[in-house]
């Protein structure tokens, strides 16, 4: 077994990763998933996955891995390799961490910020960069950290208060208070009407919990990429239906909305009839006899500021150019190239038949006749 697996272990340079035989790396891959599963500690996994294959590889080059495959890892704890030369958070407090947004300012921890990824503590400056921690640790853009780690600082807290002249200590309480503690997150994602009455909306989103004190649509869209409607209401079905809106806004929101809703009725009102005059044949169908008159003038070799003041003769000529260029030339370029192989297939008389229909079919000859 040994044996096999070493000769199975050539491993060669690729990219920057250490690679094995396809079937080898898949083994490989299964195995650590299940030592990833079971919350082996790195360098534990590392030792053992390294005797069984026949490697040296680096914990680093496993931990590569486990971010590739999307595996959970556990840094190891005091003894042995530490992860970085940083300090890494004590195991007992990870999970707290790793669920809230506002860990540091909670636990007042001013100069230091923990990675979500690996719960390495990194002074200042130490996360973000082209050297610094994500991109070298975990091959991650800030902006991809902040997508899969919704709130987390990247900054520290100190840094923060220096750089917007407030005090410290104000700053991490208003941090913490920005953010539901982990009981209130829970008892927020059981109930989706926990902060009816509140002064403000709490995100359900997994292990944001930001709370929003008019709407959460923009937090939303920032924080979680959620946006658009559809995309905002599954959100509310995942969650049971809870507001989007503090109640505050939605009260103000329905004194307005009554008197607005009155105004959008009429509003609706009118656009109907507009539409169902259309219906009459006063607009509907112009397009297509349009098409038709375009395509006959232009195998004429037309130019087009002709072809427009006649696609439209009740416009001055000027503005039935401006029309024709935003609408019929520029939307149905396709349809006119269609047309006019339509109309060139046709014997002479059937074209000029065609066109004349086209011609007395269009909203501008219809209002002159009944006129
Ligand atoms: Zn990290
Ligand atoms: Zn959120």
């Amino acid at each position: 077994m040994q044996l096999q697996a070493r000769s199975n272990a050539l491993t060669y340079p690729h990219g920057s990763m250490l690679r094995l035989a396809p079937a080898a790396e898949k083994r490989l891959k299964r195995h650590m998933r299940l030592l990833c599963a079971q919350q082996k500690p790195g360098t534990e996994i590392t030792k053992t996955l390294n005797e069984e294959f026949g490697l040296n590889w680096s914990l680093q080059a496993y931990f590569q891995r486990a971010q590739r495959w999307d595996f959970s890892w556990s840094a190891t704890p005091r003894a042995g390799r530490r992860l970085t030369p940083a300090e890494v958070l004590p195991e007992d407090q990870r999970s707290a961490c790793y669920e809230d947004p506002a860990f540091e300012a909670r636990m007042g921890i001013t100069d230091r910020v923990v990675c979500r990824e690996c719960f390495s503590v990194l002074r200042d400056g130490a996360m973000d960069g082209k050297d610094g921690h994500l991109r070298t640790m975990h091959g991650l853009t800030r902006k991809k950290y902040r997508l899969r780690n919704p709130g987390a600082p990247l900054f520290t807290h100190k840094r923060i208060a220096d750089q917007t002249l407030v005090d410290v200590q104000k700053l991490m309480a208003e941090r913490a208070e920005e953010y539901a503690d982990p009981a209130e997150f829970a008892a927020a994602r059981s109930d989706p009407k926990y902060d009816d009455s509140l002064s403000f909306v709490i995100c359900r989103v997994q292990r944001c919990g930001f709370k929003a004190t008019s709407g959460l649509p923009k937090h939303l869209q920032n924080v979680h990429g959620v946006s658009g409607k559809e995309a905002v209401e599954a959100y509310r079905r995942e969650y049971g239906w809870p507001p989007i809106f503090s109640q505050r806004v939605r009260k103000l929101g329905s004194a307005r909305n009554s008197k607005r809703w009155a105004k959008l009725k009429v509003r609706a009102a009118q656009a109907h009839e507009k539409r169902s005059r259309g219906r009459k044949g006063e607009l509907l169908g112009d397009t297509a006899a349009r098409i038709t008159m375009v395509a006959y003038r232009m195998l004429q070799v037309c130019s087009k500021r002709r072809i427009a003041a006649e696609l439209y003769p009740l416009h001055t000529p000027e503005v039935a150019w401006g029309t024709a260029k935003n609408t019929i030339f520029r939307r149905h370029a396709k349809e006119i190239r269609q047309e006019m192989n339509r109309l060139t297939g046709l014997p002479e008389s059937a074209r000029l038949a065609a066109f004349k229909a086209a011609k007395s079919g269009i909203s501008g000859s219809w209002i002159r006749r009944v006129a």
